[in-house]
């Protein structure tokens, strides 16, 4: 472990994928799979709960740069409707897993920075 853990930006741990206490350990396993913990300051990530929240986020996001890109080819370009299967078929699934994995990350770090967690009606 780190003998002194600097504060990290969320925005930054979501960005590079990293640990939302030391920025510096791998957060996912796979493509959207979490680790235990962080291997390089030990963090669990047992509170991480983001729920649908990314999904919510890409869903919206990913809607609109879709939709807008087949608008665009289809009447500025005129493409024929195989090159919009073959685009967007292969397209969309990728940007959907990075913006998920940026997504979550980011929801992480921000759970983490502000100890949100679910709420309680009297302390332990
Ligand atoms: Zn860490």
């Amino acid at each position: 472990m780190p003998s002194a853990i600097l504060p990290v930006s969320p925005l930054v741990a979501g960005l590079k994928c990293r640990c939302p206490r030391c920025g510096q350990g791998r957060l996912f396993s796979g493509p959207l799979n979490l680790r235990e913990r962080c291997d390089q300051c030990g963090l669990g990530y047992a509170f991480v709960d983001t729920g649908d929240g990314p999904a919510v986020f890409a869903i919206f996001i990913l809607g609109f740069l879709c939709l807008g890109g087949a608008l665009i080819a289809e009447f500025k370009f005129g493409v024929p409707w195989w090159v919009h299967v073959l685009l967007w078929g292969v397209l969309t699934p990728i940007f959907a897993v990075f913006l998920l994995r940026f997504l979550k990350a980011t929801l992480i770090a921000l759970q983490f920075k502000n100890k949100a967690e679910e709420g309680r009606l009297a302390k332990e």
